[in-house]
């Protein structure tokens, strides 16, 4: 299949079935539109209900989480409060092993050197590309990472993974940034695609396909002046297969090697030969065909969202356990002062009849 039926296809497929979109805004609950029933899925209907589920829990309220991460904060326990419910949350969640993983090739050994001694990062600095304001770079040949937005404490990590299940976007920006660090000290050159440098990065940043679509990554980077040395059919053509190797299960360290080894381009079919091998392997060795990679494409940004919530219950779950005591007494507070209110309610309607 070439790459416009391809883009065709998976579009259509994606509308079809908005009814299995997972939440476009995490709180308050997104309202899920009615399947068309003649689009009904078991596989995806199977997701939709946990999903559904799922994003309408909480442990605490909002005042709550901030309180909870403030005393966090004070009593210097932010730390091993993100190392307890990261444990759970890798677990307990597929998806997002990409965070960790990330991390942890960070930290490995390459020619008896890791990433994290040789690749400094710089928060907070101006990143200025062609002219324009980018939230990040990543310079090759020194290397290291500017970061434009200022490094969040960890206490802000804290607090946007138990209200929304996702990293501060400061950190998300620096995961797209160490995301080019391994390609470019994984593989055995320097020379990828530049389209399939930066889909890789932009979906590794980017959690949910539902709040990014593929044509608005596409077109968002095809309209920047930051990104003009890239050719939007290759571009195209590199995040639809990145979407594909993502929600078939590759590891991060995986695709960097596939892209290493992406074969000639073919301008007819709009695809790297070399990936497009390694694509038929996989989707045989699954038993899938074109309709299947779809809907496991589907699955997967359906199985994200459920683990974005599963990872923001989880740490709730673990702030509500270490500051048991003082939420317990916020929340009689707020219950007697809600009762007040009532009450003064009530005796406002009582002062006409008082006066006349
Ligand atoms: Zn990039």
């Amino acid at each position: 299949m070439g790459l416009e039926r391809r883009l065709e296809f998976a579009n259509s497929f994606r509308n079809a079935r908005n009814g299995y979109m997972p939440d476009t805004d995490l709180w308050p609950p997104y309202p899920l539109k009615d399947i068309d029933p003649s689009h009904s899925d078991p596989a995806l209907e199977n997701l939709k209900l946990p999903e559904e589920k799922l994003r309408r829990e909480r442990v605490l309220k909002t005042s709550e989480i901030h309180l909870a991460c403030e005393r966090a904060e004070e009593t210097n326990s932010v730390l091993p409060l993100i190392r307890k419910a990261f444990g759970e949350i890798r677990q307990k969640t597929s998806t997002l092993a990409v965070y960790f993983e990330l991390d942890e090739l960070f930290k490995r050994d390459i020619n008896g050197k890791k990433l994290t001694d040789f690749v400094p990062f710089q928060w907070g600095v101006p990143c200025i590309v062609n002219g324009e304001r980018a939230k990040g770079i990543y310079y090759i040949d020194k290397p290291l990472i500017k970061i434009a937005e200022k490094q969040p404490r960890t206490r802000e990590t804290l607090e946007s993974v138990a209200q929304y299940g996702v990293l501060p976007p400061a950190i998300q920006t620096g995961m797209h940034e160490m995301t080019h660090a391994v390609q470019f000290n994984f593989g055995p050159s320097k020379k990828i695609p530049p389209e399939l440098v930066e889909a890789q990065a932009y979906r590794t940043e980017q959690i949910s396909l539902a709040r990014k679509p593929h044509d608005t990554l596409v077109n968002d980077v095809a309209t920047s002046k930051l990104y003009q040395h890239l050719d939007r059919r290759r571009f195209d053509s590199a995040v639809w297969i990145i979407d594909r190797f993502n929600a078939l299960g590759l590891s991060q360290e995986e695709i960097v090697q596939r892209i290493h080894n992406s074969g000639e381009w073919d301008e007819k079919k709009g695809s790297w030969t070399g990936l497009e091998q390694k694509l038929a392997m996989d989707m045989k060795r699954r038993d899938l065909d074109e309709e299947g990679l779809e809907q496991t494409v589907m699955a997967y940004d359906l199985n994200r969202a459920i683990d974005r919530h599963t990872a923001r219950i989880i740490t709730q779950g673990v702030l509500r356990e270490a500051f048991k005591g003082e939420i317990d007494k916020r929340r009689r507070e707020d219950e007697k002062w809600s009762k007040g209110q009532s009450v003064t309610v009530y005796s406002r309607s009582r002062i006409p009849a008082l006066s006349s």
